[in-house]
């Protein structure tokens, strides 16, 4: 069924950087490569002076996770539920394990939401645990090199010959993930107590050890790498001085502040935040990032970017929120406006609820705001006395102030959506457009086929040819704008 299969000889051909110990391993820096069917597995944890170090392996992305990752790209935002899926799938838990394993996946869960942007919009995700039995206890290459495990996910240590890389067979990860009703991140729960993890940011997949203390914070970390596409700030690994080019990363720059402020570039309008207790900071530009020490900056001193344990910063918070609104619609919910409504009509708006503030809203009518109407979630239209076609808005905006960037808050975190009113002398003017014509006639034919009890013209709770000789008398009757057949 997979064209292509992730042997242990494939990928020690596809190795490109070895573990800590070997001369200088070679860093690939995330997003620098475009290699279709093929992505870099990586691995972060603390080097000797406590920040972060790691590697990355090439791996071919299994053919199950490329038809997912096309599934979602074609998906719109918010269409499944309207959260951000989190599925644990655990390794290495028998049967009678799948307790340990609910309790290690809660340990991870909870630590994730300590940390900002995460605390405030922990409502935007849904957390899903897929319990997966394994024929045996523990993991492969656990505590050490050569011990063999039948386990259901084929976890295992010395990944790529690096000790702390903890890999998984994406595929069968996926297959059991799949059980979730919806998946936007997989994290796969090794049932040891070794320290290691690796993130797998194209498929949209980490790995964790269920029971080392240490490890949850390696998940957290690879979220910003999978979840958004922060680079690393530590500066192990790479050449001494960046050897040039603008990393894809919101994090990473080769510019420093007064040329990040000249050129309005990255995190410009971060520059001079003093910062707060939610996030890793001030914000600035602090040389050193992406594996170099020369030649690139980071946005502070410190995050957990750079090392565990700490927050995030500004500007890596920033950026997760966007990528918590390609998956989540600021708008949960609202009255069905695929038709016209009535001028006595109330219609309503069900904003996102993240937990440390309120998303706002505002109405129009054609245009022009409705007073009095600010942060309403519900709106009477019959106050609003309309007696021809008209076009009511809901603006829903999260104006939350961890993110600065206007463009973000334009394209992201802000949804419109809008109803046609129509008066109840213009009942066949189905497009709502105050005039009957030919498109009306279109719109009545299409619902009519479809079954829509919108065109129950007679009210009779069923659709048949008195609902098409209703439709005509409707149509010749006109309405305000006259007939423009
Ligand atoms: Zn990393």
């Amino acid at each position: 069924m997979h064209a292509r299969h992730t042997t242990s000889a494939a990928i020690a051909a596809l190795i490109l950087s070895s573990g800590l110990g070997a001369a200088e391993p070679e860093r690939i820096a995330i997003g620098t490569i475009d290699e279709p069917g093929f992505e870099y597995v990586h691995g972060c944890w603390e080097g000797p002076d406590g920040n972060l170090t790691g590697v990355r392996v090439l791996m071919p992305i299994d053919d199950a996770v490329l038809e997912h990752q096309m599934h979602k790209d074609a998906q719109l935002r918010g269409v499944a539920d309207n959260r951000l899926d989190i599925v644990f799938v655990g390794d290495g838990y028998t049967a009678g394990e799948q307790g340990q394993f609910h309790d290690d996946a809660a340990v991870a869960i909870s630590q994730l939401f300590l940390y900002e942007p995460f605390t405030s919009y922990e409502p935007y995700f849904r957390v899903h645990e897929i319990e997966v039995v394994s024929n045996e206890s523990g993991v492969d290459n656990d505590p050490s090199q050569g011990i063999s495990r039948d386990t259901a996910l084929d976890m295992s240590f010395w990944c790529g010959g690096t000790e702390r890389l903890l890999c998984v067979n994406v595929s069968k990860a996926y297959a059991f993930a799949s059980l979730a009703p919806d998946v936007d991140q997989v994290i796969a729960l090794a049932n040891s107590t070794k320290y290691g993890g690796a993130g797998y940011p194209s498929s949209d997949l980490g790995t964790s050890s269920g029971g080392n203390g240490s490890s949850p914070q390696i998940a957290i970390h690879e979220l910003g790498h999978s979840l958004g596409n922060l680079a690393d700030e530590y500066t192990y690994g790479g050449p001494t001085t960046w050897p040039g080019g603008q990393p894809g990363s919101s994090n990473a720059s080769v510019d420093a502040a007064s040329q990040m402020a000249a050129a309005e570039k990255k995190w410009h309008h971060w520059l001079g935040y003093t910062g707060d207790s939610r996030f890793d900071g001030p914000v600035g530009t602090y040389e050193g990032c992406n594996y170099s020490v020369f030649g690139i900056y980071r946005p502070s001193n410190n995050s957990m970017m750079r090392n565990l344990n700490r927050k995030f910063n500004a500007v890596g918070a920033e950026r997760l929120i966007q990528s918590f609104y390609a998956e989540v619609s600021p708008i949960d919910d609202h009255t069905p406006n695929v038709h016209p409504v009535a001028p006595d009509a109330t219609l309503s708006v069900t904003p996102m609820q993240p937990l440390d503030h309120t998303l706002d809203v505002s109405w129009t009518l054609d245009g022009t705001p409705i007073s009095g109407a600010d942060g309403q979630t519900t709106l009477d239209l019959s106050t609003l006395g309309i007696s021809s076609a008209a076009v009511v808005e809901a603006t829903v905006v999260d104006n939350t102030d961890m993110v600065l960037k206007q463009s973000i808050r334009d394209n992201l975190l802000t949804q419109r959506v809008a109803w046609t009113v129509v008066t109840a002398s213009c009942p066949a003017d189905l497009t709502g457009d105050g005039s009957l014509n030919v498109d009306d006639v279109d719109a009545f034919v299409t619902l009519f086929i479809a079954g829509d009890l919108a065109v129950d013209f007679d009210v009779s709770g069923s659709l048949n040819v008195d609902d098409v000789d209703s439709f005509v008398a409707a149509f010749l009757a006109g309405c305000g704008g006259g007939v423009g057949l």
